[in-house]
């Protein structure tokens, strides 16, 4: 019997079942995917397009090739597949992508915003503040191409007016960045309310940096 790649495709669905249970997503909105390393090359586990996550089964867990060819599965993979291949072509070192709309870090992207590591551990987690990529139309080449451009060697980035991408060495890396990101989001949108959020000390940020590129295996900026 052919490999189906069983493993990889259910941690693929449990990590739908966290954004979802986290509020991350609503609808169909989002995708998640896995690098899968084989013999004859790279694979990714992704998951299906248009299939409403209070009804995704293992069976929308795709696996298909970095020309987006089906490998395993029947069903459409994400629109933003070739998203995902783009951030695994250019940084060898993530193996998982988590793409969601949620509100906080989807208002930062509509007003255009990055947003600023006003959490210790922002930058730890995320390598520093999250910037904004330039606006790409949903599942096209440029959009993938400005999200690599914009997300350099951190671990999260903005969409231009749509939402929000985190990557990881593991899917539980790239759900933190995610979640991270929507809740540095929220906080500074909060902190708008009380007179505006701090920034952390540049200080801090540079030394946090070299946390997070030591953490990464990245050498110096
Ligand atoms: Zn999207």
């Amino acid at each position: 019997m052919s490999e189906t790649y069983e493993a990889e495709r259910r941690e693929v669905l449990r990590a739908v079942e966290r954004i979802v249970a986290a509020g991350l997503v609503a609808g169909s909105s989002g995708n998640v995917s896995l690098r899968i390393a084989t013999a004859d090359g790279e694979l990714i586990a992704v998951t299906a397009s248009s299939v409403p996550y209070h009804r995704f089964t293992l069976d929308d867990v795709l696996v298909v090739d970095f020309d987006i060819e089906p490998v395993v599965g029947e069903g459409v993979p994400s629109s933003e597949s070739l998203l995902h291949v783009a951030v695994y072509h250019a940084r060898p070192d993530v193996r998982a992508v988590v793409h969601t709309h949620s509100v906080y870090a989807s208002a930062f992207a509509a007003a255009g915003r990055p947003i600023l590591p006003v959490l210790d551990e922002q930058v730890v987690i995320l390598g520093g503040a999250v910037k904004v990529a330039e606006y790409g139309p949903s599942a096209s080449e440029e959009l993938a191409a400005r999200c690599v451009a914009a997300l350099g060697e951190r671990a999260a980035v903005l969409l231009r007016n749509h939402g929000v991408v985190g990557v990881g060495r593991d899917l539980d890396e790239a759900l933190a960045a995610v979640e991270l990101t929507e809740r540095a989001a929220k906080v500074q949108v909060l902190s708008a309310v009380l007179g505006g959020a701090q920034e952390l000390p540049p200080g801090v940020v540079r030394t946090e940096q070299a946390v997070y590129r030591m953490l990464h295996g990245l050498g110096p900026e």
